[in-house]
This record gives C-alpha cells, sequence and structure tokens, in this order.
C-alpha cells in the first residue's frame, strides 16, 4: 500500500485529498496539531465521510522534532504539505506566525523528510498570490512574482526552499502553484464562502444584509475537488517540476456575489454593502492563470465551472442553515 502523509488534513484541500488518495487505494496518515476543540476539528472529513478511514498524528509545522518523529514512524511514500496559516487578511495581523508557519514550516518538512525519508516525493503547497502585483496578464511558472502580503512573502520563500531542496539534493519535490479554489469546505473567512453564506441566511431570513470588501478584485476560480487532482499527478511524475493550476477564467468578487445572489432568485444589489474595515493594506487586485504545462505534461484540466460551483455551495450553506433551524 502506497503511503502518504498530509500536512493541513483538516483544512478544504486536505479533505478532498485524503477522499482522492483513499480512493486510489492509499493509506492516508494526517497530521494534526493539538486543539482544545478537539471534537469539532476534523469537522470536513466527516463532511466527506472519510474521518474513520485515515491515521491521524500529532505534531505541528513549527515542532522540527515532531515532524522527524512522525517520518520515522510513518515513513511515507509521498508528503503533501499543505499546512500553513492561509489566510491572507490575517498575516497583516499575524506577520511573524505566518512566516514561521508557512514559510519556516516547510523548511522543518524538508529538513525532515532530508534525514528521515530522502527518497519521499514532495509536494508544496504554493499559491498564485506570489504573482501579487501582476508582471503579465496571464501568469504562467515563468511569470516573475511580485507578493504583496506577509502570506505571499511566506509562500514564495517555501517555493524557493522546494525549489532548491530539489535542485540542491536530489529530492523529488514539487511546487503546485495554485490559483483561488474553493468548495463547500472553504473557510468561512474567504470571500466565495462569505458570499454563498450571507446569501443563503438572506434567502432563509436569518440576515438581512451582506457586507463586503473590495468588490473590483477579479480572481482566477476553481474547484478544490479538480486542484487535488493536479497535486496528485504531480507526485505521480517520473520528474518533480513546478505547474501552475487555474481555470484561465478571471470573475470579480461583483460579478461571483451576482452569481450567488441570482442562484436563490434574489439582487445582490439590495443586500449587499461595503465595509471599509474588509479592505487590505495592500491588494492583489486581478489573478488569471494559464496552465497550459499542467494540461500537455499531466494531462490536467478543471472540470467544475464557477456556476456550478457557487451554486453548489450556496447549496450546502442552506443545507447547513435549514438543518439546524430544525
Ligand atoms: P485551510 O486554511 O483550509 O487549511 C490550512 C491547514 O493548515 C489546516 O489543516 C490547519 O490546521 C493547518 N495548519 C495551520 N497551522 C499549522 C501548523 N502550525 N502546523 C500544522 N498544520 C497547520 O487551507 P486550504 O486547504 O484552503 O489550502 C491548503 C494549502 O494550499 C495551504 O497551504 C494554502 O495556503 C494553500 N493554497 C490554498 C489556495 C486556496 O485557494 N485554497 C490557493 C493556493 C494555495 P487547523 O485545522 O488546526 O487550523
Ligand atoms: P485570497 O485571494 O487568498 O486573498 O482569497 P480571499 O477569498 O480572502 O479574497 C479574494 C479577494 O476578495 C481579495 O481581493 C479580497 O480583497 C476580496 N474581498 C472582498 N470582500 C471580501 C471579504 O469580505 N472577505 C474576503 N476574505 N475577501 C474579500
Amino acid at each position: 500500500m502506497t503511503k502518504a502523509l498530509i500536512t493541513g488534513i483538516t483544512g478544504q484541500d486536505g479533505a478532498y485529498l485524503s477522499q482522492l488518495l483513499l480512493e486510489h487505494g492509499y493509506e492516508v496518515f494526517g497530521v494534526i496539531r493539538r486543539s482544545a476543540s478537539s471534537d469539532i476539528i476534523g469537522e470536513r472529513l466527516r463532511w466527506l465521510g472519510v474521518l474513520d478511514h485515515i491515521n491521524l498524528v500529532d505534531g505541528n509545522l513549527t515542532d522540527l522534532s515532531s515532524l522527524i518523529r512522525i517520518l520515522q514512524d510513518v515513513n511515507p511514500d509521498e508528503i503533501y504539505n499543505l499546512g500553513a496559516q492561509s489566510f491572507v487578511k490575517s498575516s497583516w495581523n499575524q506577520p511573524l506566525l505566518t512566516g514561521v508557519v508557512t514559510g519556516l514550516g516547510v523548511s522543518n518538512m524538508l529538513e525532515a523528510m532530508r534525514f528521515c525519508c530522502p527518497h519521499a516525493r514532495f509536494y508544496q503547497a504554493s499559491s498564485s498570490e506570489m504573482f501579487g502585483l501582476i508582471q503579465e496578464p496571464m501568469q504562467t511558472e515563468r511569470t516573475p512574482f511580485y507578493p504583496r502580503s506577509p502570506y505571499a512573502v511566506a509562500k514564495l520563500y517555501a517555493h524557493w526552499m522546494t525549489v532548491n531542496y530539489r535542485e540542491s539534493f536530489g529530492m523529488h519535490c514539487s511546487n503546485g502553484i495554485l490559483f483561488n479554489h474553493e468548495s463547500p469546505l472553504r473557510g468561512i473567512e474567504f470571500v466565495t464562502r462569505r458570499v454563498t453564506d450571507g446569501a443563503a441566511r438572506i434567502k432563509l431570513g436569518l440576515a438581512t444584509k451582506l457586507q463586503l470588501g473590495n468588490l473590483d478584485a477579479k480572481r482566477d476560480w476553481g474547484h478544490a475537488r479538480d486542484y487535488v487532482r493536479a497535486m496528485w499527478l504531480m507526485l505521480q511524475q517520473e520528474k518533480p517540476s513546478d505547474y501552475v493550476v487555474a481555470t484561465g477564467r478571471t470573475v470579480s468578487v461583483r460579478d461571483m456575489c451576482r452569481i450567488a445572489f441570482a442562484h436563490v432568485g434574489l439582487d445582490m444589489n439590495d443586500f449587499v454593502t461595503v465595509d471599509a474595515s474588509l479592505m487590505r493594506p495592500a491588494e492583489v487586485d486581478v489573478l488569471l492563470g494559464d496552465s497550459s504545462k499542467a494540461k500537455e505534461k499531466l494531462g490536467w484540466e478543471p472540470t467544475i465551472s464557477l456556476e456550478e460551483m457557487i451554486a453548489e455551495m450556496v447549496e450546502a450553506d442552506l443545507a447547513r442553515h435549514r438543518s439546524r433551524l430544525k
């Protein structure tokens, strides 16, 4: 049985990736950090019905000794490093923690891997946020980076460390430069979930308005289920490399919001207001990815449209709120 270790298994991508790897017959191990909320920490894994089929191990990306112990115990064939302080807005409030977890945490994992299991294959969750103030209208693996937040700076460090371990030690290390991807399991603080949850609440009479920040920002949004498939494909290649994973379509927050409200028969203009406190100190105005390399080398293409994804998310939020009303 192939063994995979996932950090960030309790997050959105960790849940979908666990499901995919189990379908492929893997033995799945996931790193969880100790929490006072341990009863709800596996909520996403439970939602997908995979919690009882994976092995959870106790550790933290900031604790090198815990990573060494885990790698010695598990001896994985593949490592997916998805753990991070992943919310851009929080990274201005907690820049040092973001650097320690999202940046240095990757060095901890790479070092642990170099000592314990140098032949394992490694996936690093790089981010389109590294393009920041975009230097080309469509971003590829060759587009220069210009990070615009402590989160993006930390991800850039992690990205280059991953490249350096590949080139210095011949390790099988790949970066997936993933553009925004969402699902019903997306964290509630991200804009798509705020919008689908807000539209669901308003539809059910639980709220009367939704406050958002910059409605003009544009993102290339895909579905997490499609994107975890790209992660897995990267580690099935004979040679490690870096890949952009994106849909090739960019849509404004305003238009994404319009789609969500229209799904429940409402006009967003009647409910959405702008709250200046939700604006960011520096904004990434637009992202648009060119995933030609992933298509050519991995045979990867997105299969779920933005409209289908938003509809699925609104329906899931309606169902969550209806079950609480019962
Ligand atoms: P989430 O925020 O949903 O999940 C983050 C995960 O990291 C959680 O499991 C969290 O655990 C874990 N984590 C946080 N701090 C630590 C730590 N110190 N040690 C170990 N684990 C930790 O993120 P997503 O699933 O959306 O994203 C997965 C990865 O992909 C992240 O690295 C993210 O930055 C990156 N990415 C995501 C994109 C997206 O659009 N979703 C786009 C590009 C990159 P806990 O549950 O305990 O908080
Ligand atoms: P990000 O691309 O990783 O920062 O993902 P987010 O979903 O957090 O934000 C995407 C874009 O939506 C950014 O340009 C935000 O400024 C914008 N945005 C507008 N209103 C909101 C809001 O209420 N919450 C969040 N999270 N983002 C918002």
